[in-house]
């Protein structure tokens, strides 16, 4: 099974208008170097993870149809660009409560409902629903937000998670790890070179992740441009891996 990461980084993504340091300036040289907003994609299932600001560039590459989205929690980078999703008649929307309420205006205010068959679920904490596909939705300590998750997708038997924007608190969460445990895939938050509490994971703190979780593969994403260049971060987390946008992970 394949999972694609299209979008690899933070809020302001690389380069960052106006920004010169190390990482910005390569990115404006070289694009491999560039980090578009955060979003995944799986095709075993057509879902969407993160609507991302740039899911318009996403999608121009990627060319496939999105039938499930699921959405981490309500700031922008991860939810920004779901009116590109008007394409798409029928899609069927996971997320918390909450986040589905932001998801909902923004269909209403910027697509539009009666020609759009778009079905929301909301996903209580801390349980496993089934839609043929599991999926197990956990809260994470991601302030100023209220409420923020990230996920466990099961599809027969290959286990997904995906941390979504977490603070360090989640290595403190038994029971999210325990379901967490030998996931086929891991991909977590590693934005800064250091946590910081109730917001994002560092380096130390996203291999403190790996190691408790042992996924088959383990892929760090969200990165921000004041975090290491992509081969120095790449040196530093050996064996787990640092995303860029479009890697394809095999599982
Ligand atoms: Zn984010
Ligand atoms: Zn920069
Ligand atoms: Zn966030």
């Amino acid at each position: 099974m394949e999972v694609i990461i299209l979008g690899s980084g933070v809020y302001s993504g690389i380069p960052k208008p106006l920004c010169n340091c190390e990482n910005c300036s390569r990115a404006r040289k070289f694009h491999l170097y560039r980090r578009t907003r955060f979003s995944i994609y799986i095709p075993k299932i057509r879902a969407l993870i993160d609507p991302s600001p740039d899911l318009h560039y996403h999608l121009e590459h990627l060319n496939e149809k999105i039938e499930h989205v699921f959405i981490t929690h309500a700031h922008f980078d991860h939810m920004g660009g779901l009116p590109e999703l008007q394409i798409f008649k029928q899609i069927k929307l996971y997320g918390h409560v909450i986040t589905l309420e932001v998801a909902r205006d923004m269909q209403k205010r910027f697509v539009g409902e009666s020609k759009w068959d778009w079905e929301y679920f909301p996903l209580e904490f801390n349980k496993w629903h089934d839609f043929g596909f599991k999926v197990y939705h956990f809260k994470v300590a991601h302030q100023p937000i209220e409420v923020a998750g990230g996920f466990i997708i099961r599809i027969r038997n290959k286990k997904i998670v995906i941390t979504g924007d977490t603070g360090p608190e989640i290595l403190d969460d038994k029971k999210t790890l325990k379901e967490m445990k030998s996931a086929n895939l891991l991909v977590a938050d590693m934005t800064h070179r250091h946590s910081i509490p109730n917001v994002h994971l560092g380096i130390d703190d996203a291999i403190k992740l790996a190691q408790k979780v042992r996924a088959k593969k383990t892929v760090f994403a969200h990165i921000s441009h004041t975090n290491y260049t992509h081969e120095e971060l790449e040196e530093r987390v050996k064996p787990y891996l640092v995303a860029r946008d479009f890697m394809h992970v095999n599982i």
